[in-house]
């Protein structure tokens, strides 16, 4: 471990998921949860219970976002109806200084992105939390990680999370001006007679083609949306799961009561027509006005 600190020292190269002890480590007490500090290289790393965070900024950057993250956690997990469980490995937060060095890592798909979460399995465990962010992006705290954090939060409840669900809730921690163009989106294909049919959408295995991608955000969005005014997340949840098991009819008739999936889609159409407003999120949901709001500001 020490060997490759004294590799990787004045590299740019990415950190990789080290003991914090490989170096000098000074622990802060963040009023919630120790922080400890330690460099790797030109990184400064910041690990507190659940996340370790990689600034090539400062160690006040990487201590202030691993504080941040934890209490980001605890909220997305709650508005989606989530248990936080300690995170072993930790989750690891890759603030990246450029757009190039963001894209290097994520790949060309992502290069529209400020953040993008990665999980990996070793048999039953997860053995890899990972999410890169564009640390040179305005507000990503509030404007992409709870979406990123939503993922990394579902991989421990699903072991292969219905896209449509993983998505679609995701959508919905989204702020409001990008959740309205996944509306916009949900609108036009729906003018073309283009929306995809719901027996297909729920059963989704991979993302579609590119040039797909907007309605399939924007329709996954709105059902996942139009379920929670039926019910609660953990209802919500519960149907995405019963669905992975016993197939869509079944779940959607044991947690919704509906006859099949013929139904939800005349019923989510029907709703379409009737909402004109802008779109719920599911911080609305909750009842409180904005408690993300309440995070610490970017770094
Ligand atoms: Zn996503």
């Amino acid at each position: 471990m020490v060997l490759l600190a004294i590799v990787l020292a004045g590299a740019h190269n990415q950190p990789t998921a080290i003991a914090a002890d490989a170096v000098g480590q000074v622990a802060v007490d963040a009023g919630e949860g120790a922080v400890s500090l330690s460099r790797q290289g030109a990184w400064h790393l910041a690990e507190s219970d659940n996340f370790q965070v990689c600034s090539l900024h400062s160690a006040e950057q990487a201590s202030a976002m691993a504080r941040a993250c934890e209490r980001l956690r605890r909220e997305v997990a709650e508005l989606c109806g989530l248990r936080v469980e300690r995170w072993s490995p930790r989750c690891q937060i890759v603030l990246h200084a450029s757009s190039t060095s963001y894209v290097a890592a994520v790949g060309n798909n992502g290069a529209a992105t400020v953040a993008s979460a990665l999980t990996k399995r070793g048999g039953a465990r997860i053995a890899l939390r990972k999410i890169d962010v564009r640390g040179d992006a305005h507000d990503y705290l509030t404007t992409a990680l709870p979406h990123e954090l939503c993922h990394v939060l579902l991989a421990d409840r699903f072991t292969d999370a219905p896209l449509w669900c993983d998505e679609g809730l995701a959508l919905l921690l989204d702020p409001l001006d990008k959740q309205q163009l996944h509306e916009r989106d949900l609108r036009i294909g729906q003018q073309r007679g283009e929306l995809m049919p719901l027996d297909h959408l729920v059963n989704l295995k991979q993302y579609p083609a590119a040039q797909r991608w907007g309605l399939f955000y924007g329709q996954s969005a709105s059902i996942v949306r139009y379920l929670l005014q039926r019910g609660t997340p953990a209802q919500l949840l519960e149907f995405a799961e019963l669905q992975r098991s016993r197939g869509v009819n079944v779940a959607l008739r044991d947690v919704y009561g509906f006859q099949g999936v013929a139904e939800l889609d005349r019923q989510w159409q029907a709703s379409l027509k009737n909402s004109l407003v802008a779109p719920i999120t599911l911080i609305g949901f909750a009842g409180v006005v904005n408690p993300l709001s309440a995070i610490a500001e970017s770094p």
